[in-house]
């Protein structure tokens, strides 16, 4: 049999759409705030928003007149015809909000109108409405839900501990106080201020409140606009030391909406390039202003979704002004692992404590580069050749010591080297790395001494990390052909290359240092068809710019020290022959300069 459902029953089933939780009725209270044009929030919950939630406005109030028809169906100052909706400036637009959440809770709104001057209050108690009172707060809007669900106990039964939705309501008023730095938000809960953003100058001063709160500092974060033909961009995001294993603070928001937008996340991601290391993520919240007429909302019931006509050139925009926007990082290096060290003693004799000893774990992320803020450095999709003859010499080096090991005894392994003390004085020009070390000033050229280290690594393999999921290597027959030639050349490098039954290829292991440049090594896999000298050396050159230190990169202590122990480490700390990258000055010599006798 077909009957009509009693009103009251379906307005609580039109209302479970917008409703869900508290949180759904903070998300419609504030948004309505905000279209007030107020310039202070305050949100008060309890029992996570259960039992009470308020949310207190500064704005224009509403009029009495205006109260009378608030909370029936569709009942909304914003729209007015179906034109209207192609232009939608404000927040809210339906009109379903309160009549929905008074069908579910007990919804007081207790309102001044700025416009006639009367306070007027009206209770509508689970779709019982009720007289209205003319008293009020002296300005603005106290909009209140109470009870949530009390009368549905299904309902109820979905929500969380009110720990959980305390938590969830906090993490929305985060996500809409971004987008609004000229507005104070604050947060009590219980009793208990959880939050309390002040007005901020500007969009980073905003989203810097958040960041700060996650230990990142001012100097690590820019701030991108751009202006384009229906739109505009702008972007507060963290550079390269800055960063987390999810994607959850690429916050992308429309219209000062916060949406769900995979999209223009991975357009963010695309920015970044290979200035992340893979498997970690930027801080960035993007604040797109799209035209109206272009940002249709109107196909999800709280608004998290948004049709854009014009997103191939928003996503362009975005991922080009990080590209040119987001600056380089220095390369961090790490010092080498401390059970390297046998005697203990002699490392303090170093003049480092042996606590200043991170031993990174292969997951560690390290989310603080230290490097000098003073050595801006764009970013740079070139990479400069790596001196061929340099890299023979290296190479026979290496393949002489592997000989000799062969024939002679066992040669003496790293654990049981040992490290001459030394003293790091300083760095000279942006490129040499100044050490006191036995009687000696050494000059160490940061650059080719990074290389040749990084080479060594590759070559060792002994960082080469066995990819759970392998790369698929999109080939046509022509690399595919040229791969089963020369695939032992990658395999030089660490790089495993292995063949599928359907002809495609794999990237099965990487050394670490490749991993933040897959991307470019696919693409250098599948376009490169060199002689296999070429190809080793120009595949060296890309790992090599992305991971080596530069002439002209200030580094910190930490990484020079580093980088002088992994000098130390290598059985000859200098190409032979040809270009080398130390030049050593004894004291005797400089005393005998100095005219120096006894
Ligand atoms: P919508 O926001 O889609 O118009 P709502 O049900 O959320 O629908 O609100 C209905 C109307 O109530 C709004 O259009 C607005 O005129 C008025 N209103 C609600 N909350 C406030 C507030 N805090 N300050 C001023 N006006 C408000
Ligand atoms: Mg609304």
């Amino acid at each position: 049999m077909i009957r009509l459902l009693d009103p009251r029953l379906a307005s609580r089933i039109a209302a479970g759409e917008v409703i869900e939780r508290p949180q759904s009725i903070l998300r419609e209270f504030l948004d309505n705030s905000l279209d007030a044009g107020c310039t202070e929030i305050r949100v008060e919950i309890e029992g996570g928003g259960i039992d009470r939630l308020s949310v207190i406005d500064n704005g224009t109030g509403i009029t009495r007149k205006d109260l009378e028809v608030l909370g029936n169906r569709h009942a909304t100052s914003k729209i007015h015809d179906e034109d209207d909706l192609y232009s939608i400036t404000t927040l809210g637009f339906r009109g379903e909000a309160l009549y929905s959440i008074g069908a579910v809770s007990k919804l007081t709104i207790k309102t001044h109108s700025a416009e006639t001057g009367e306070a007027s209050t009206l209770v509508i108690d689970n779709g019982e409405r009720q007289e209205i009172i003319s008293s009020g707060p002296d300005r603005g809007t106290i909009a209140t839900a109470e009870n949530l669900f009390s009368d549905i106990p299904a309902r109820r039964a979905f929500l969380k501990r009110a720990q959980t939705e305390a938590q969830m309501i906090r993490s929305l008023l985060i996500s809409k106080a971004l987008a609004f730095p000229s507005v104070r938000f604050s947060l009590v809960s219980d009793g208990a201020l959880r939050l309390d953003w002040h007005k901020a100058e500007t969009l980073k001063d905003r989203v810097m409140m958040l960041y700060r709160s996650e230990g990142i500092a001012d100097a690590d974060v820019e701030s991108l606009h751009h202006d384009g033909e229906n739109f505009s961009v702008d972007i507060i995001a963290g550079n390269s030391a800055v960063r987390r294993s999810d994607m959850k603070e690429i916050r992308i928001y429309v219209n000062n909406r916060p949406v769900e937008e995979f999209s223009l996340q991975q357009a963010v991601s695309y920015g970044y390039g290979e200035l992340l290391p893979g498997g970690s993520y930027p801080y960035a919240a993007v604040f797109i202003h799209d035209a109206p007429e272009l940002a249709d909302f109107n196909i999800h019931p709280a608004k998290r979704e948004v049709k854009l006509r014009n997103r191939a050139e928003i996503h362009h925009a975005i991922t080009e002004m990080l590209k040119s926007g987001i600056r380089r990082k220095i390369p961090r290096i790490e010092p080498v692992q401390p059970e390297f060290y046998l005697d203990d003693a002699k490392r303090t004799e170093n003049g480092r404590k042996t606590e200043s000893f991170r031993s990174p774990s292969p997951s560690y992320v390290p989310r603080q580069f230290t490097s000098s803020p003073a050595t801006p450095k764009p970013v740079s999709t070139e990479y400069t050749e790596t001196d061929k003859a340099w890299l023979e010499k290296a190479k026979a080096l290496k393949e002489r010591r592997q000989q000799e090991e062969v024939s002679q005894k066992p040669a003496p392994t790293e654990t049981e080297k040992n490290i001459p003390s030394f003293r790091y004085i300083g760095q000279a020009f942006n490129l040499f790395l100044i050490v006191e070390i036995e009687g000696e000033l050494w000059f160490i050229d940061q650059h080719a001494a990074h290389e040749r280290i990084l080479y060594d690594e590759l070559v060792s393999q002994k960082s080469v990390q066995k990819l759970l999921v392998p790369i698929h290597i999109e080939t046509d027959q022509i690399s595919s052909e040229f791969l089963d030639e020369h695939s032992q050349v990658y395999t030089k490098l660490g790089i495993m290359l292995s063949k599928r039954d359907d002809g495609e290829w794999e990237i099965t292991a990487l050394p670490a240092s490749c991993r933040p440049i897959e991307t470019e090594i696919v693409d250098f896999i599948t376009s490169s068809r060199l002689d296999e000298k070429e190809l080793e050396s120009k595949l060296f050159a890309v790992i090599a710019c992305r991971a080596a230190i530069k002439a002209g990169d200030s580094i910190d202590r930490w990484s020079a020290e580093a980088l002088i122990e992994k000098v130390l480490m290598l059985d000859e700390p200098a190409c032979p022959h040809g270009r080398t990258f130390l030049i050593k000055l004894s004291e005797k010599d400089l005393r005998t300069m100095a005219g120096r006798t006894s």
